[in-house]
């Protein structure tokens, strides 16, 4: 049974709090925590959500993008492209807030899998977005924090998520 809760609302502590990074070897308890992060993505129509959303102070989030669903544990981003592009974000802990958010259009990513496996991925679009949201969740970075912080306002919008 998923027990886990979503925190919402901009003053909320822990979504505004750095997050924790996760010590190897990750253990089963993790592995099971992340699954049920998986089903509570779905449940609230998401395509992301980072552990902090649930309530969880602890670098992962999951991801699930045209039916292929992805798992990162203390991801790390280590180049990001000139090139800017806009999104109409949402976010499962602002119920109904939506900001025009600009983003790095490719990333490069480095993670550790369930497996406890280091990775690297190169990034973009879509995908990129939803990287880079999430992991302003680990850091502490809502996005109406985010919005305010960027310098252009608006822009070319590319699409609208909620994640
Ligand atoms: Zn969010």
């Amino acid at each position: 049974m998923n027990t886990l809760t979503l925190v919402t609302g901009a003053h909320a502590e822990v979504l505004n709090r750095k997050a924790l990074p996760i010590a190897l070897p990750f253990s089963d308890t993790l592995c099971s925590l992340l699954d049920e992060m998986v089903e509570k993505m779905r449940k609230e129509k998401g395509i992301g959500l980072a552990a902090p959303q649930v309530g969880i102070s602890q670098r992962m989030c999951v991801i699930e993008l045209d039916g292929v669903v992805s798992k990162y544990i203390n991801p790390e981003i280590t180049s990001r492209s000139q090139e800017k592009i806009f999104f109409e974000e949402g976010c499962l802990s602002l119920p109904g807030e939506f900001f025009p958010i600009e983003r790095h259009e490719e990333i490069t990513l480095k993670y550790w899998n369930e497996k406890g496996l280091p990775k690297r991925i190169r990034a973009r679009g879509l995908l990129a977005i939803v990287l880079q949201h999430e992991i302003d969740h680990l850091d502490g970075i809502l996005i109406c924090k985010r919005y305010q912080r960027q310098k252009s306002k608006e822009g070319k919008i590319y699409g609208r998520i909620v994640e």
